[in-house]
C-alpha cells in the first residue's frame, strides 16, 4: 500500500496551488462575506480547466478522476475557502448527476452553459416535511401530452438565489420506485422563488415553488425508479462536502498555527505553552485522519462514484473533525479568531453546516451501522 500521491497527482495539486495563489489569495475574505454565488471564480475556473474535472472530454470535461477533483477542492479551499464552493458546484453537486443521466438534448441544452461559468444549478430535493426522510417527498409530476405537470416546494437549496436551473427530485406515482427527478429551468411558467433568507454561513437560500409547471418530456431526467441513481450520484456530491469540510478545517488550523508562533502572552509565544501544543497534536491527528478516510472514498471510487460505505464514514469522521478543528483554532486565535477580519470564524460557521447537509452525521452513522451489521434498520414506525 502506498500512502503518498503519485506524480502526476502532485503536478495538478501544484498548478491548481498556484492558480489560487495568483488569483484568489486577494479578496478571499470578501469573497467569504458576500452571500452571491461568485460566478467570476466559475469563468477562471472555466478557462483554467477547473470545471467539470470528472466529467468525459466529449462532454466538455475534463476526463479526471474523483482524486482529482478531490485535490482540486482542497488546494482552491486552503487559499480561499469561499471559492472551494464553485469547485463543488463545478464538479461535485447536482451538476454531477446532471451529466451522468443526461440525453444529449440536455447536454447540448444546459451542460456547456454550465461548464462555461454562465449557468449556476441547485439541486431541489429537500422539502418542508422531507428533510432527511427525503423518501417522503411529495412534489408531484403527472403526465400531460408531451410532458409533466409539476407541483409542490423545495427548502434549503444551496445557490437558489443564483441558479438559473434544477435538478429537482419528484414524485410519479407513490411509493420508492416512484421518484425520480426533472430539470426546470427559471424560465417556466409556474415556477418561482420565494424571498431569500440566510444561513449561519452567511449564504442565501430561497423556497422553490412550482405552481403546476410544464416540465416536457425532454426535461425528464430519471423517470420512475430513478431514486437510487440520483442516490448514488449524490454520494459524490457528499465527498465535496467532505472535502471542503476537513480542507477548511485545515485552513483554520493554519492560521491559527502561524498565530500561536507570534502572538506572546505572559512573556512567551502561545505555542510554547503545553495546553496550547496539545490542541495543535489532536487538531493534525484529525486532519491526517480524516484526509486517510476522504482519499479512500475518492481513489477507490477512480472514474465512477464513490461506495456508500465509504462515502459515509469519510463524510461523518471530516465533517465532525472539520468543526472540531475551526472550533479549536477559534480558540487558540482568542477574540481574534471570533472576529470577522479573521477567516477563521468564517471556516467555523460554514463547517458547522455541513454537519447537517448532504445528510446529516446522524444519517451517515445509520448507514454504517447497516453495514456492520449486515441488515437494515427501519427508521419508521411498525405498521
Ligand atoms: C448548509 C446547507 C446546505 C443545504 N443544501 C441543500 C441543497 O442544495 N439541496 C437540498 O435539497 N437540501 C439542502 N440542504 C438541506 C439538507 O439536506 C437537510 O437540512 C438535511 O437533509 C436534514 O433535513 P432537515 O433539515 O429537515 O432535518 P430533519 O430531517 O428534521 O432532522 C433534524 C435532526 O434529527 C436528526 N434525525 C432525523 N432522522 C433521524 C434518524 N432516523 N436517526 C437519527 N437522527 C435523525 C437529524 O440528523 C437532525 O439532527 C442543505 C442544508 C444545509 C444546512
Amino acid at each position: 500500500m502506498d500512502f503518498n500521491l503519485s506524480e502526476e497527482h502532485r503536478v495538478f495539486q501544484n498548478s491548481v496551488r498556484n492558480l489560487a495563489e495568483n488569483n484568489l489569495k486577494n479578496g478571499s475574505l470578501e469573497r467569504a462575506h458576500d452571500p452571491n454565488f461568485p460566478r467570476d471564480v466559475a469563468k477562471l475556473f472555466a478557462q483554467n480547466g477547473l470545471m467539470g474535472i470528472t466529467l468525459p472530454e466529449k462532454d466538455g470535461g475534463q476526463g479526471g478522476s474523483l482524486m482529482d477533483a478531490v485535490l482540486a477542492i482542497e488546494q482552491v479551499a486552503l487559499v480561499c475557502p469561499r471559492s472551494a464552493d464553485v469547485v463543488q458546484s463545478g464538479s461535485f453537486g447536482p451538476l454531477r448527476t446532471f451529466a451522468e443521466y443526461a440525453s444529449n438534448y440536455q447536454k447540448e441544452k444546459y451542460l456547456r452553459k454550465l461548464l462555461t461559468g454562465e449557468f449556476v444549478i441547485g439541486l431541489g430535493m429537500t422539502e418542508p416535511n422531507a428533510g432527511s426522510a427525503v423518501t417522503d417527498l411529495k412534489t408531484r409530476a403527472v403526465k400531460d401530452g408531451d410532458g409533466f405537470r409539476v407541483t409542490g416546494s423545495k427548502v434549503f437549496t444551496s445557490n437558489s438565489p443564483d441558479a438559473d436551473i434544477f435538478l429537482v427530485y419528484v414524485r410519479y406515482h407513490e411509493g420508492l420506485d416512484g421518484i425520480g427527478s426533472v430539470l426546470m429551468d427559471t424560465s417556466m411558467e409556474g415556477f418561482s422563488k420565494g424571498k431569500p433568507s440566510k444561513y449561519t454561513n452567511g449564504e442565501e437560500w430561497c423556497a422553490l415553488y412550482f405552481d403546476n409547471v410544464f416540465v416536457p418530456k425532454e426535461n425528464v431526467l430519471l423517470g420512475p425508479g430513478g431514486f437510487k441513481k440520483q442516490i448514488t450520484g449524490f454520494n459524490a456530491e457528499r465527498i465535496g462536502n467532505t472535502a471542503r469540510s476537513l480542507a477548511l478545517g485545515e485552513y483554520a488550523f493554519n492560521i491559527a498555527r502561524e498565530h500561536a508562533l507570534t502572538r506572546e502572552q505572559f512573556g512567551k509565544k502561545l505555542c510554547e505553552f503545553q495546553g496550547i501544543q496539545w490542541k495543535f497534536s489532536e487538531m493534525k491527528i484529525k486532519i491526517d485522519a480524516g484526509r486517510l478516510l476522504l482519499y479512500r472514498a475518492a481513489m477507490t471510487a477512480d472514474k465512477g462514484f464513490p461506495s456508500s460505505h465509504e462515502t459515509s464514514i469519510a463524510k461523518a469522521f471530516c465533517n465532525e473533525a472539520g468543526f472540531y478543528i475551526c472550533n479549536e483554532a477559534m480558540q487558540v486565535m482568542g477574540g481574534m479568531g471570533y472576529s470577522e477580519e479573521s477567516l477563521v470564524e468564517y471556516c467555523f460557521r460554514k463547517s458547522r453546516g455541513w454537519q447537517i447537509a448532504g445528510g446529516s452525521t446522524e444519517m451517515m452513522k445509520n448507514r454504517i451501522a447497516e453495514d456492520i451489521f449486515e441488515r437494515r434498520f427501519s427508521q419508521r414506525p411498525n405498521k
